[in-house]
């Protein structure tokens, strides 16, 4: 649940190059092959070749490669009036990765790449509208007191300091788990309505139910960030998995780990409670992309 938005302001993306996709191309059916060159085009620059989509949905994950000989430089992309850093991988070059927030406006916006702080290449993407369901929730007046609980400024603080952290090592390679298998009770994006009145923001994860102890997994190995206890998030973790990748469990009845700690892929973070403001034992999971909330079904299909 977590009614409570401190996301910072969105991303997006574009394009791709070709050159060393052609021989697996010719293996494509007709119809893949005609969906690749609708939606994903090849763009070169004086020095460089970009590979991105020129469309991405609110809420999706918007990935940019480039090749660039030059190792020395900073690389970075400014996309919704906000600068993302790139960072050079083995497999692809540099590669940047933004998140696009369910509030992103839809339509066309312009992207640039930018060397050393100077544009170099200007991309156009097409942000996707989503039909985000409506929800209304019911609190008990226990729960619905935590809404004005003194210190919550403070925790917006704390929680937004987090989100900031961007450790320059990968700790990820392969996919993303699961944290944990149950039913999904609440969708990313959903706007909330209590007492008649829509609540500000959207619902910035996703809530998963299972029975009260289920033990959560850590998606990926990667480093606690924050594990405490707030007003309407309950006892939440947080986890640094390199690169503007963080994932957020909220509402646990129990925390497993702490902050500094190295945790592997799989690993138990806590158990599933009801902490915070919730209705009922569930997993809110959150997943954060340099520190815009993303939709995490999206997560669980990536890289
Ligand atoms: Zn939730």
């Amino acid at each position: 649940m977590s009614p409570t938005s401190y996301q910072a302001a969105p991303p997006r993306k574009n394009s791709v190059s070709l050159t060393k996709n052609m021989s697996q191309i010719k293996r494509f059916q007709l119809v893949t092959l005609l969906f690749f060159f609708l939606f994903v085009l090849p763009i070169y620059s004086n020095d460089f070749k970009i590979q991105i989509s020129s469309s991405v949905k609110q809420g999706e994950i918007l990935s940019l490669n480039l090749s660039e000989p030059a190792k020395n430089k900073k690389i970075s992309v400014l996309f919704l009036e906000r600068e993302t850093p790139c960072y050079l991988t083995k497999e692809t070059g540099w590669e940047c990765l933004i998140g696009i927030p369910a509030d992103a406006p839809a339509g066309n916006q312009s992207l640039a790449i930018l060397i050393d702080g100077s544009t170099q290449t200007l991309v156009n993407i097409e942000i996707v509208s989503c039909p985000f369901p409506m929800e209304t929730l019911t609190l008990t007046q226990e729960k619905k007191s935590l809404l004005t609980q003194k210190g919550r400024d403070i925790e917006v603080k704390i929680i937004k300091e987090a989100l900031r952290t961007e450790s320059k090592t990968r700790s990820w390679d392969k996919k993303f788990l699961k944290p944990l298998e149950g039913k999904i009770e609440s969708l990313y994006g959903e706007k909330r309505v209590l007492d008649g009145k829509p609540m500000a923001g959207f619902h910035r994860g996703l809530d998963i139910g299972a029975p009260k102890g289920t033990p959560i997994k850590s998606i990926h190995h990667g480093t606690v960030i924050l594990a405490s206890e707030f007003i309407e998030e309950g006892n939440m973790v947080m986890i640094d998995h390199g690169q503007g990748i963080i994932s957020a469990y909220l509402h646990l009845s129990k925390i497993l780990v702490a902050p500094g700690q190295k945790v592997g892929q799989g690993e138990p973070v806590g158990n599933v409670g009801s902490t915070g403001i919730s209705t009922s034992p569930h997993l809110h999971f959150g997943a954060y992309i340099h520190s815009t909330p993303i939709d995490p079904l999206y997560l669980f299909n990536f890289p």
